[in-house]
């Protein structure tokens, strides 16, 4: 007995230390878009509003993807970063020009570092598009290879408004989660090219058939940019999967009230 309770101790340390080590996926349907930043007037797509998504208990965090000019992975939203463009700036010259809480732009190595931490909130990549067919596959690539170099596949689902480069993703990655932001792409053709589902601006859904289409076929519905009650209400009605919003907390006021 007295080397008994020791034994059975370190069994339930070790058994509740693996429970911590699980994934648990929030079950509900909201997505902070470009993480959770209106409400405490943080920058879009910094680590700090990525952080907020996280401690709201959001089911997803979404954050923009571009490369710069010397093939560093970065997260903003517009093709510039105070007006310096990123495609043809250096990841040096863009750190010199901090976000308004004093955070340099993030790299996409170390906003999945922050992702990784948790394992509650999924991090939703969108991949954003170039004009040239040749660059924006670098950048696919880059991105799927950042991905699988930090192991952070389990976290990360991807979306994007190129198909050829959410194609790519599919074709590297074919057990990743993609979904397609476009619009112009019918649910059948979505599900025979190995898509989640769609994600297509909200007014996309009205008056269609993709809430029995989507069901029928297995594909997740997910609608942005979300942020006026009514619209939450009817999307929840119609049973979206996810909600992409830049109001997460009123979107989660609406569902307690469920
Ligand atoms: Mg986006």
């Amino acid at each position: 007995m007295k080397l008994f309770l020791p034994v059975l101790c370190c069994l339930f340390a070790f058994s509740t230390a693996s429970l911590a080590q699980t994934f648990q996926w929030h079950k509900n349907p909201v997505i902070a878009h470009r993480g959770a930043f209106k409400k405490k007037n943080l920058p879009e797509n910094s680590i700090a509003a990525l952080k907020e998504a996280i401690r709201l208990n959001c089911y997803g965090t979404e954050f923009d993807v571009h490369m710069t000019k010397d093939s560093v992975l970065v997260v903003n939203h517009d093709n510039d970063h105070q007006g310096m463009v990123i495609a043809t700036s250096t990841y040096a010259e863009l750190k010199k020009l901090p976000l308004k809480n004093s955070e340099s732009i993030p790299t996409l190595k170390s906003y999945l570092n922050e992702g990784k931490k948790q394992r509650r909130t999924k991090l939703i990549l969108e991949i954003k598009p170039d004009q040239d067919p040749e660059r924006m596959r670098q950048v696919t690539d880059a991105v799927v290879a950042m991905v699988r170099e930090l192991k952070a596949q389990q976290w990360v689902e991807y979306i994007g408004f190129n198909y050829a480069s959410m194609l790519r993703v599919l074709e590297l990655e074919p057990t990743a989660t993609v979904a397609y932001l476009n619009g112009d792409a019918t649910a059948e053709k979505l599900k025979q090219d190995g898509f989640a589902g769609a994600d297509y601006h909200f007014t996309k859904y009205k008056n269609s058939d993709w809430f029995s289409k989507a069901k029928e076929l297995g594909l997740t519905l997910n609608a942005w940019t979300v942020n006026q009650a009514e619209d939450m209400q009817w999307l929840l009605d119609n049973k979206v999967e996810f909600i992409t919003t830049n109001e997460p907390e009123l979107l989660f006021e609406i569902l307690k009230k469920k």
